[in-house]
């Protein structure tokens, strides 16, 4: 109970000093030391009533002995509300003067004022000085012994204070230790927390696990069901097994001998294979014209520009093996009438305008498959510039306008593959050369222009004919044998630019070698499939020709007419054939000679402006028709 005041007075200590009456009560305090005047002793009252005493309200119990006015130090400490007002009016005016004096100075100086003594009343002042200081001396006890007290009261408060903060420190202490422990317990229950959401999946996990367990059960019980099943069907498959064993023990025996079958029939077959290949052979023979030789000739005449045919071309529509060239002769006296020239040809075959290339190929396939038997053959392209020759030997790209030799080729191909079945294997290598004045050009030749080898005509002790030097291709198929002759035209092309229109002035030569082998028979045939697309056979007159122009007409029209001389030579059965006079005959002499079958085709322009080659070239070709050269044979081992 008694220190509660003195907490309260230090608290108010505290505010008055900080707030704006503290701040006032410093320079106060000093102003009234500075003071220039000294206290006056003229009255009390007027001391009481300056700033000072109320300063002293505040500050005097605390620190410093109050001399002043006793009944304001008196009753500043003893009230907190008193001291207030007095702190805060003093300081204002001099009419403390009337509220100070009312406390308790009135009774003190009320005597003197109120009694004014006389000047000579030396003993009543001396009295009145007494008994005043009388006063004062009990005041001065009275507040010293207030001092004391409070100087106890501030002695036994500091000790509270002290004891105070020690307790404070050391409820600070356990404070920071309570706040240690909590840090600790809240680390715990993170760790718990934790521990209990792991404890939560762990239990999902378990119960997972359970409900898997039960399922594998049910799997395993369903398993063990199945595997009793199995096991009885095994032993009902083993059963069946050991059955079907015998059976197939009883197939065997059955294909065994439906091999041997195979075996008889396969002989069978390839006996029936040969006699095919005699019975075409023979057919082709009785082909032949009049049945007495291997050349054959074939005429084709191309439309004109226009289509149709010109009036001095005749094909009768009855028959397809002749064709009549008429000249009309004008009476050179006018007096008798214009006399006309029929001159008549026989070929084997005569295709007019609207054959197409499929129905020339037909007639020439089986003469194709002669060489898959193992015949050397050969056909030709005869006939002037722009008759048609290699529309005849190669065509045009489009399928409908191919050629002889890119239909021999498919045809080639094809039945190899079905021979293929029988056992027979074949190699096919191919080759293209141009004879250009007597010069051979590899058309196959990819290297530098610069590096061209210079080409050779070989003839082996087997009397095989190869050239040196020369590209001999394998192929396996019909378009790698197209992609050569497109090779070879644009070989023949470059050629052309240097000097024009070359393709006509020189012959171009397309082999195809033909090695095929019957294995398991020990039957091998070899052969050679010769294609030819022949200069143009135009005779020029000397007088028109000159120099380099001079030199090509007179190669083509040696080779040509050597072809007729081989050709004739043969038919004579001459001791000597003289291939070795041209180029072209010596390259050709394998397929020219008695072991081949030769075809000829007689290309014809049906312009007027061409009668003169016309009727040339058909004498030519019905000289060659004419040819007897002998029966071929089949180069079989
Ligand atoms: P050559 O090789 O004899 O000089 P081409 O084969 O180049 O002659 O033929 C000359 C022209 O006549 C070419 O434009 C060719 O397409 C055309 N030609 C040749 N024969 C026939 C034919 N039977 N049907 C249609 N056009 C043809
Ligand atoms: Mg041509």
């Amino acid at each position: 109970m008694s220190r509660l005041p003195v907490i309260r007075n230090k608290r108010v200590l505290a505010t008055s000093s900080s707030s704006e009456n503290g701040q006032d009560f410093a320079p106060a305090q000093k102003k009234t030391r500075k003071d220039p005047e000294p206290v006056k002793p003229y009255a009390a009252s007027t001391i009481i009533g300056t700033r000072r005493p109320a300063v002293a309200a505040t500050k005097a119990p605390i620190s410093r002995p109050v001399r002043q006015g006793a009944a304001t130090v008196a009753a500043a400490p003893s009230r907190g509300l008193l001291k207030q007002s007095t702190a805060s009016t003093a300081p204002r005016g001099g009419n403390i003067k009337a509220t100070a004096a009312p406390t308790g100075t009135k009774a003190v100086t009320g005597g003197a004022v109120g009694t004014k003594r006389q000047a000579w009343d030396l003993k009543g002042k001396v009295t009145d000085m007494e008994s005043k200081l009388h006063n004062y001396q009990t005041k001065v006890k009275s507040v010293n012994q207030e001092n004391e007290d409070l100087k106890s009261t501030m002695v036994k408060s500091q000790t509270r204070v002290t004891d105070l903060e020690k307790s404070v420190a050391v409820q600070r202490s356990q404070i920071s230790e309570y706040e240690e422990e909590l840090q600790a317990l809240s680390g715990v229950r993170e760790e718990l927390d934790k521990v209990s959401s792991e404890k939560t999946s762990l239990e999902k996990q378990l119960s997972n696990l359970e409900g898997k367990y039960k399922v594998m059960e049910t799997l395993r019980d369903s398993q063990e069901t199945e595997l009793q099943t199995l096991k009885v069907m095994l032993s009902v498959q083993e059963s069946t097994l050991s059955h079907l064993q015998l059976t197939l023990r009883d197939a065997e025996e059955e294909v065994r001998s439906l091999g041997d079958t195979v075996v008889q029939q396969k002989d069978e077959l390839h006996a029936g294979e040969m006699e095919r290949r005699r019975l075409h052979n023979a057919i082709q023979e009785l082909k032949a014209s009049n049945n007495v030789g291997n050349i054959r000739v074939f005429c084709r005449v191309r439309p004109l520009a226009g289509g149709g045919l010109s009036q001095h071309l005749q094909l009768p529509a009855t028959d397809n093996k002749t064709i009549t060239l008429a000249k009309t002769e004008e009476s050179h006296t006018g007096k008798t009438a214009d006399t006309q020239k029929n001159y008549n040809f026989n070929f084997d075959r005569v295709f007019g305008p609207q054959d197409s290339q499929k129905e020339v190929f037909e007639e020439i396939s089986l003469l194709v498959q002669s060489a898959l038997d193992g015949y050397n053959v050969c056909c030709f392209a005869y006939g002037q510039t722009g008759s048609g020759k290699t529309f005849t030997m190669e065509g045009a790209e489009y399928d409908e306008a191919r050629g002889v030799i890119p239909r021999a080729v498919t045809q080639i191909f094809r039945a190899a593959e079905k021979l293929g079945a029988q056992g027979w294997e074949f190699t096919f290598t191919a080759s293209f050369v141009e004879i250009y004045n007597e010069t051979l050009r590899d058309l196959l030749y990819t290297g530098k222009a610069s590096k061209r080898p210079e080409l050779e005509i070989r003839k082996s002790i087997n009397n095989e004919v190869t050239i040196t030097s020369l590209t001999y291709e394998k192929v396996t198929n019909e378009d790698q044998v197209l992609g050569l002759i497109m090779l070879a035209n644009r070989n023949r092309s470059t050629a052309q630019t240097a000097q024009n229109d070359r393709s006509s002035r020189s012959h171009s030569v397309f082999q195809l070698d033909i090695e095929g082998a019957n294995v398991g028979r020990d039957v091998k045939c070899k052969s050679t499939l010769c294609l030819v697309d022949l200069a143009g056979s135009e005779r020029l007159l000397k007088s028109q020709s000159q120099g380099e122009r001079f030199k090509e007409m007179t190669a083509i029209n040696g080779s040509l007419s050597n072809l007729g001389l081989v050709i004739t030579a043969l038919a004579n059965k001459d001791i000597h054939v003289p291939y070795r006079n041209s180029k072209l005959t010596y390259l050709l002499q394998g397929c020219l000679g008695g072991n081949s079958k030769t075809l000829m085709f007689v290309n014809i322009a049906p312009e007027l402006d061409s009668f003169g080659e016309t009727l040339s070239s058909l004498r030519f070709a019905s000289k060659v028709n004419d040819c007897v050269i002998g029966t071929a044979s089949a180069n079989r081992k």
